[in-house]
């Protein structure tokens, strides 16, 4: 074992789950050192520029993942120091407290977790307060209790927004603030753009990287490596414990040791290295690793009304839940509704190449853009495999119907409100942005790979603190639950593994 041989504990990853683990480690004085495979994300003119960003593909991988039936595709999985959150809406919900039971939906119930909301608030505190979350109290129908109230106002509706607010509660909607970490004037200054889906070099997102990561290494007993691509985790002789972490670094091949090794590699990535590190699979006693691979279906919808002008930059602060815990008529709940980030002409584009950009300008100039969102329910059959050095995603979308019902709801009262064009598309497998659930928590070893802690049940000495651990998918955006879910881990180290 060579230079890393001194680290308490080796962080395989420096996104939402990685760094806030190591934020909430670093004050122990442990050696923690965090490998990352990804680059910081530089700061150039193509982090504002749509058309480079949604229509070149600036930021995607040079990677590709095949599906199910074998077919290649490009995969929307960013690799920088931060992860995926660089990239993200900055949406920052808590689920529910009724996401924490099995919940019966129209196609199956939900398996809950194996612990409730109770369990997990005062860490939401935590990082909400770590993310520094905008947020307002009393707006959503469905919001959890908390402890303390959001530890920012929300981020302002745009007039545009406040007009499109006013639209939907009119029609019996309940638009909520969005809790976001954002800090909008920040963001503002550096390019009039929206943030979601937009990289973040550095100004005014609350991500991974600015938040978790750089409070982690603002102390000295943190060390950050990058350009460093975990490849396998090495074993004792007698399998009970994990030595340490084979990574390629400038096409070398070294080895870290440590004494606690942490997966927070994504949901896909850290189910591959279990894979991909012994015949079996490392931590896969119960032949779960990998599996209940989930992943929202989403859809955009898109409200024209050509009366009115959408002059926002953002758009983004929007919520409504009225259909989450129920279809709004007693039936199986729906989903989730929020906006999107501003869907300008360029970004049209990308998708409506045939279309000229002056008719999507035109378009996007008189619309207002949602996101819905429904949960995926965990099927054993929706798996991440490894083939040799390629990686297979058989995502079973389920719960479909579901979902087609909150558009169709979404649609009925977007016309009542007075849009007399709705256009929808759902995101297929090339965004497998909310990917969760591939080794997931339990309170029992045979079913699940890790226990509520997080830990391996097979190996005493290895965690997973990512997207992966989810037990269910619930209908809102992931990244905070991942955070909230890190910090409880780092607390529990601290207290019985140093
Ligand atoms: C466009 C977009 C918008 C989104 N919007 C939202 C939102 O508004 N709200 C929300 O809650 N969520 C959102 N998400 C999802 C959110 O970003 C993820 O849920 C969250 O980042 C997951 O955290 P994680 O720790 O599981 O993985 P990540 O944050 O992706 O971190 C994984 C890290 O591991 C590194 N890594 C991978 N493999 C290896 C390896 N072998 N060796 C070393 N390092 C490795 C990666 O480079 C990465 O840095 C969005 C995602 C995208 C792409």
């Amino acid at each position: 074992m060579n230079e890393n041989a001194n680290a308490d504990i080796l962080i395989v990853g420096s996104g939402m789950g990685g760094a806030t683990l190591a934020a909430g480690l670093a004050s122990t004085g442990a050696r923690i050192v965090i490998l990352e495979r990804g680059e910081q994300l530089p700061d150039t003119s193509e982090t504002r520029d749509a058309r480079a960003i949604f229509q070149r593909g600036f930021y995607r991988p040079a990677e590709t993942w095949i599906d199910g039936a074998g077919t290649a595709f490009n995969p929307g999985n960013y690799y920088y120091v931060g992860g995926n959150s660089k990239f993200y809406g900055a949406v920052l919900f808590r689920y529910r407290a009724q996401d924490f039971r099995p919940i019966a939906h129209a196609e199956g119930t939900t398996s809950g977790w194996p612990f409730d909301y109770a369990e997990l608030e005062p860490w939401y505190t935590r990082a909400e307060a770590l993310y520094q979350v905008r947020g307002a109290l009393g707006g959503d129908p469905t919001e959890p209790p908390h402890s303390t109230p959001y530890p920012f106002p929300p981020v302002p509706d745009e007039p545009a927004i406040a007009a499109a607010r006013q639209r939907m509660t009119r029609v019996g909607l309940h638009p909520a603030a969005l809790p976001l970490g954002v800090d909008v004037g920040a963001w503002l200054k550096r390019a009039a753009t929206p943030w979601d889906a937009y990289p973040d070099a550095r100004s005014g997102k609350m991500d991974a990287e600015t938040c978790g990561l750089a409070s982690a290494l603002s102390h000295a007993n943190v060390t950050l490596r990058t350009g460093a691509q975990a490849r396998r985790l090495l074993m004792s002789p007698d399998g009970r414990q994990i030595e340490g972490v084979e990574y390629l670094v400038g096409g070398e091949t070294r080895v870290a040791a440590a004494k606690i090794v942490v997966l927070a590699a994504g949901a896909v990535n850290s189910a591959v290295l279990l894979l991909r590190s012994s015949e079996r699979g490392v931590a896969n006693r119960s032949g779960m690793v990998g599996r209940h691979f989930m992943n929202h279906n989403l859809s955009a919808v898109i409200a024209i009304d050509p009366r009115a002008v959408n002059d926002s930059v953002y758009q983004k602060t929007l919520s409504i839940n009225d259909f989450y815990l129920d279809d709004g008529r007693g039936g199986p709940p729906l989903g989730n509704i929020q906006l999107l980030g501003r869907v300008t002409g360029p970004v049209l584009k990308s998708d409506l190449k045939w279309v000229p950009e002056a008719a999507l300008n035109w378009i996007s100039r008189h619309a207002v853009d949602w996101l819905a969102m429904s949960e995926d329910l965990p099927n054993p059959d929706s798996r991440v495999t490894v083939d040799g050095e390629r990686i297979r995603l058989d995502w079973k979308r389920s719960n479909w119907a579901a979902h087609l019902a909150l558009v169709s709801r979404l649609r009925e009262r977007l016309r009542a409100a007075g849009y007399p064009v709705v256009l929808a598309r759902a995101f297929d497998r090339r965004t497998p942005s909310h990917q969760c659930g591939t080794v997931r928590i339990g309170s029992d070893g045979a079913v699940a790979p890790l226990d509520p802690f997080c830990r391996a049940w097979d190996h005493r000495n290895l965690f997973v603190v990512d997207a992966s651990v989810l037990s269910t998918s619930a209908a809102v955006n992931p990244a905070l639950t991942v955070a909230a879910q890190a910090l409880r881990v780092a607390d529990h180290i601290a207290r019985n593994h140093l």
